[in-house]
């Protein structure tokens, strides 16, 4: 596997098995982890079934298509990949703002004349790190501000998506070590949002466990809120913090919360940097294996690796 087919592979996987603990406190999951297989979520509404990714991993694929597609990173279209996938597969687990709207509008224009963009979740972070892939950061940087323009034109939407996106690449592309993939992320971000410099400063420089820096307050029983400024904070103190794709995996979950978003961007990263070795066999053996499962992510990574040579 390439890194590009790694970093979809960790995204699909994280999210589906992530999916399965959404929503529950990170002192519930314990009680019900189960790591021999997927399963689909207890709620009947979300009605996925196990081994099936959700929206994350649809909306990285949406953008790994556009920039398959050679077509310039604009907002809309962003916005016509982010429709198009969904037409063609149709997934629930989306926010509320693109539930309602996608099954409404039959293009990107139809999409950003709908939307409400005023919110601060992780909705543009989780779909942001095949952005990675663009040749240097200043570009990383542009396509993920206009990402997060289409559905979450904030601050904390905007920091998110550049921090994570800026991630992926800074592994794609190996440009340095891991202890040093806070600052780089922190430096190319900074003046974005002052309240997340802030947050990712100090979850950088966080010796030991805190829960109440790391999910805020509110959350510290909880977990991680879907808020795009914490999921990223979170993602990358698992991804620094652990040395090998299984064991974020694990700890991504483990930490509760917005379960499915957190387990596919660390899982992602951490399997651009470290490789699926260390999955047990049912991971990718039972991930879907539809039209756009497990062989087609296999096949789109291939090609964008032959598109950026
Ligand atoms: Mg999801």
């Amino acid at each position: 596997m390439n890194k590009i087919q790694n970093l979809l592979l960790g995204l699909a996987v994280g999210d589906a098995f992530g999916i399965r603990y959404e929503t529950m406190t990170r002192y519930e999951i314990p009680r019900v982890f189960d790591f021999t297989k997927y399963q689909r979520n207890p709620k009947e509404e979300w009605g996925n079934g196990a081994g099936e990714y959700t929206d994350d991993t649809q909306m990285s694929i949406a953008i790994a298509e556009l920039l398959l597609s050679g077509k310039l990173l604009t907002k809309e279209n962003f916005a016509d990949y982010f429709v198009k996938t969904y037409k063609r597969d149709e997934r629930n687990g989306y926010g509320k703002g693109l539930r309602i709207t996608l099954p409404e509008v039959s293009d990107g224009k139809g999409l950003i004349a709908k939307l409400k963009t005023n919110s601060i979740r992780n909705g543009a972070a989780m779909r942001a790190t095949p952005l990675g892939l663009l040749k240097n950061a200043r570009l990383v940087i542009e396509a993920a501000m206009t990402n997060a323009s289409v559905t979450h034109d904030t601050l904390k939407g905007k920091a998110s998506s550049v921090c994570m996106a800026l991630a992926s690449h800074y592994f794609l592309h190996d440009v340095g070590p891991i202890d040093k993939l806070f600052n780089y992320c922190l430096e190319l971000s900074l003046a974005i949002d002052p309240e997340s410099t802030e947050y990712w400063t100090a979850i950088g420089d966080m010796k030991e466990f805190d829960p109440v820096l790391l999910f805020g307050e509110a959350d510290k029983d909880y977990g991680v809120p879907c808020d795009g400024m914490r999921t990223a904070g979170a993602v990358l103190y698992l991804v620094t913090k652990y040395p090998d794709t299984v064991s974020v995996l694990k700890e991504s979950v483990l930490l509760g919360g917005d379960t499915d978003s957190v387990a596919a961007l660390a899982t992602g990263l951490k399997a651009i940097q470290c490789g699926l070795d260390s999955f047990p066999e049912f991971l990718l053996r039972d991930l879907e294996n539809g039209p756009c499962g497990r062989d087609y992510l296999i096949q789109l990574g291939e090609k964008l690796e032959k598109k950026l040579e």
